[in-house]
């Protein structure tokens, strides 16, 4: 006999059921919905790439890549075997030790030799929304391109609340020629339309800008940050000390609270900016006013991936606890060039992507928002009335109503307490009497209010009755 093991979702990977699906399904809607009135269209990508366009579009030096992508090769069996021998052939033995020291050499190796292709689940969807564009050339369609996507994305970080391994995103991106402040602000609407339709209340935006790759923009920045971060190397932590030649933006994004005194002391992109981006982020943050949208400026909101240009944005919410950021986004003028190719630099992007599961969250905190519940009417039938009760079922169902309707006879207490259980909205009662009268009984279950009615009349109540 088999041995008797029971099965459990794998670490940092959950099952999200039902009635919180409903919830989800609910938010997803509204996405559409906001999104088409902004006239985005959707977009469905693969959930694996080549790990390459990640690594190209995300950047080596982010956690993301050097150490949270789930990566497989393609084909599979040689995986294990094929990363000894290269380990070897370098002179190194042990993986783990070789990964933690080096993240992203063991990678660059393998792609280099060509003789294993190597994929990863995607860690995020606008590198696959860029390949794409270039792919299928959509730089040919009367632009600018808007595009949304909504779906799971893999990342390999210490599960908690908020933060998992397989995740959910709704992300929209704006492509084409003419992307400037405008383009942001128009993708900032949107976004803030969708969570006051989700019926979010305390939430914040947050903008800044990081500038442009001119030379006396983002460049003499960085020199000087630079500077002022190796005065104080030896009081910061690995990461970051790393990150002072690698990509000293990213110093801002850490989370380490020693750091947070020094880093709050370094020099402010903002007074640096050069006169185009300096005018570019007055101008984003002119046309949110007028649009009535509220902001605040947070100078260490970087994304400081190279490609990332000029506006970048976030939302968080109190609710969301530690992980308050449910939304991360911002402009990237080079990401296309990146991916694709000098032919296209002129095209610029604009983005974001929501995290759906804490979005979640604080629509049930703000408790605004209700799921879709399929269930209307319980059709509760006994004695020998089968027949006409799947009649009443087919008739309702007809009519865009959800019903149930057991499969067998069940005493009409049991059915009534069964239907209050499921959340139906109404019990239709069918019994020898309603059949012979050709009236059926129907009852409210919130409020116990019962009236005899045909069946033309019971379809017409129930529609009159059925909330807005
Ligand atoms: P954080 O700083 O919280 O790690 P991030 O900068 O890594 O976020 P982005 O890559 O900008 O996040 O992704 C956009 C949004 O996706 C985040 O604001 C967050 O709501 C959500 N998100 C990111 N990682 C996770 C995760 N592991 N689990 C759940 N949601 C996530
Ligand atoms: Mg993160």
């Amino acid at each position: 006999m088999a041995e008797h093991k029971q099965f459990r979702a794998i670490r940092g990977v959950r099952d999200i059921l039902p009635p919180e699906t409903a919830l989800w399904n609910r938010v997803e809607e509204i996405a559409r919905e906001v999104f088409a009135r902004f006239n985005f269209q959707e977009i469905r990508l693969p959930i694996f790439e080549q790990t390459e366009l990640f690594a190209r579009s995300v950047g080596a030096d982010t956690d993301i890549i050097s150490k949270e992508m789930y990566t497989f090769a393609d084909p599979p069996e040689t995986y294990l075997e094929y990363i000894q021998k290269c380990l070897r052939e370098m002179g190194h033995d042990g993986y783990r030790k070789f990964a933690e020291e080096n993240p992203d050499r063991l990678r660059k190796e393998i792609e280099e030799r060509g003789e294993v292709k190597l994929v990863s689940l995607r860690p995020e969807a606008t590198a696959s929304v860029v390949r794409a564009y270039i792919e299928h050339g959509m730089q040919v369609l009367p632009g600018p391109l808007k595009l949304y996507y909504m779906g799971p994305m893999f990342r390999r970080e210490r599960p908690q609340k908020g933060r998992y391994r397989q995740f959910y995103q709704i992300g929209a991106e704006v492509l084409g020629r003419g992307v400037s402040f405008a383009a942001d602000a128009e993708v900032i609407a949107m976004l803030m339309t969708f969570f006051e339709m989700c019926g979010l209340r305390d939430h914040t935006l947050y903008i800044n800008s990081i500038g442009c790759n001119d030379q006396d923009c983002r460049p003499a920045y960085l020199a000087r940050l630079r500077t002022e971060l190796l005065k104080v190397k030896n009081k910061l932590g690995p990461d970051s000390q790393r990150r002072i030649e690698t990509n000293p933006l990213r110093v801002f994004d850490s989370k380490l609270p020693e750091e947070q005194e020094i880093i709050d002391k370094l020099p402010h992109i903002a007074g640096q900016l050069c006169a185009a981006c300096r005018l570019d982020y007055d101008g984003l943050k002119n046309v949110l006013s007028m649009r009535g949208i509220k902001f605040q400026e947070n100078w260490r909101l970087v994304r400081g991936l190279d490609y990332y240009t000029q506006t970048t944005f976030e939302v968080t919410t109190p609710g969301a606890g530690a992980q308050n950021a449910i939304c991360g986004g911002g402009r990237y003028d080079g990401l296309v060039e990146l991916i694709g190719g000098p032919k296209f630099s002129e095209i610029k992007g604009v983005g974001f992507a929501i995290g759906e599961d804490r979005l979640i969250e604080a629509v049930k905190d703000s408790g605004k928002l209700e799921g879709i519940h399929p269930l209307e009417v319980y059709v509760a039938w006994f004695g020998n009335t089968s027949e006409k009760a799947q009649e009443v079922a087919r008739l309702l169902r007809r009519s865009g109503f959800g019903v149930e309707i057991p499969v067998e006879e069940q005493k009409l207490k049991k059915s009534l307490s069964i239907a209050s259980m499921k959340g139906a909205k109404y019990a239709v009662i069918i019994g020898e009497d309603e059949v012979a009268s050709g009236k059926l009984t129907v009852k409210r279950l919130a409020d116990g209010d019962q009236k005899k009615l045909s069946e033309p009349e019971l379809v017409g109540y129930l529609k009159s009755d059925r909330r807005p």
